[in-house]
């Protein structure tokens, strides 16, 4: 028991989670909320909108349980579903909180609020089972950078370096399949929440969302991960996490310049460009982490210093 409680004294925990839900003084419980954060030593970005709240943050284990206690006392998030990875530190630099009008920003002019219309959340057995069946259409939900790290086997990859560019793309190149059964998943779930609903209002007929995101998925004792090739994006320090723990694994990032089978993301050391692109380790011998050949001759770059 004491061996147990000293090993969480030392652990540190990951939360992610999301809830719709209106909030009047966003702004206003933003501003509390960062002090609160800080005061436990919480590190992690959280948005705070009229609209509901949508955050990730690490810290100390018990800094993290009390975090929840105290989000749960106030009745509008006293469901609020956390999704938890263990981590053996901080996975933040710092700690944010802020305010904007929206969760997820969506280059649409109807405000679609999930609690209203949203695709059917399917939890992670039930989303295996529906993946399975002839004419499906499954959707990622995220940027073609998450994308290209890992997904779903067969699924569809929008051309998309942001969330708010979907509308324009479904008008565009995704509309063919308004009959057809449409499965959409994201990290968290957040951003489906939206994409579901908006698919339903420009007419798809049946559109279904992973409940709770690769990260749920990922943790699902019976499903663990299955079909998923290649590993989940992040956006901390981690920059990815496994999910698929049933089959073997396979990569699915291929190097920039050679085009071998990689995993291994980095940031081009070239300070003025910072593309995130695939390097395999052979390749970063020659190119230092260069994005191109013009980056690799770049001043400011961090490893070669060409001044
Ligand atoms: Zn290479
Ligand atoms: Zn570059």
């Amino acid at each position: 028991m004491l061996f147990y409680s000293i090993f969480l004294l030392t652990m540190y925990r990951v939360l992610l989670y999301y809830k719709y839900v209106k909030i009047d003084n966003a702004k206003f419980l933003a501003e509390e909320h960062l002090e609160f954060c800080k005061s436990l030593n919480l590190r992690g970005r959280i948005l705070i909108t009229p609209e509901g709240i949508n955050g990730t943050c690490s810290g100390k284990f018990n800094r993290t349980e009390k975090y929840i206690e105290h989000m749960r006392l106030d009745p509008r998030f006293k469901d609020l579903w956390f999704k938890i990875d263990e981590v053996d530190g901080h996975v933040f630099k710092k700690m944010h909180v802020r305010y904007k009008d929206e969760l997820v920003t969506f280059r649409f002019p109807e405000k679609i609020d999930p609690n209203v219309i949203s695709g059917v959340h399917l939890d992670p057995k039930d989303w295996l089972e529906k993946m399975r069946e002839d004419d499906v259409i499954i959707l990622d939900g995220r940027t073609d950078y998450e994308y290209d790290l890992g997904h779903f086997r067969n699924a569809i990859r929008p051309p998309v370096k942001s969330f708010r560019e979907f509308p324009e793309w479904v008008e565009k190149e995704f509309s063919l399949y308004k009959d057809k059964k449409i499965l959409t998943y994201c990290t968290g779930g957040v951003r489906c929440e939206k994409l579901s609903g908006y698919l339903l209002k420009k007419g798809f007929s049946e559109v279904y969302q992973l409940n709770g995101g690769i990260v749920n998925y990922s943790k699902d004792p019976e499903v663990k991960g299955k079909l998923f090739d290649g590993k989940c994006y992040v956006f901390d320090g981690r920059i990815s996490i496994p999910v698929n723990f049933a089959d073997e694994y396979t990569l699915t990032g291929r190097c920039l310049h050679c085009g071998t089978p990689t995993d291994r993301y980095v940031n081009c050391a070239n300070i003025d460009c910072h593309k995130q692109h695939f390097e395999c380790e052979k390749c970063e011998e020659k190119w230092a982490r260069s994005c191109s050949e013009e980056c690799m001759q770049a001043p400011r770059h961090e490893i070669l210093q060409n001044t």
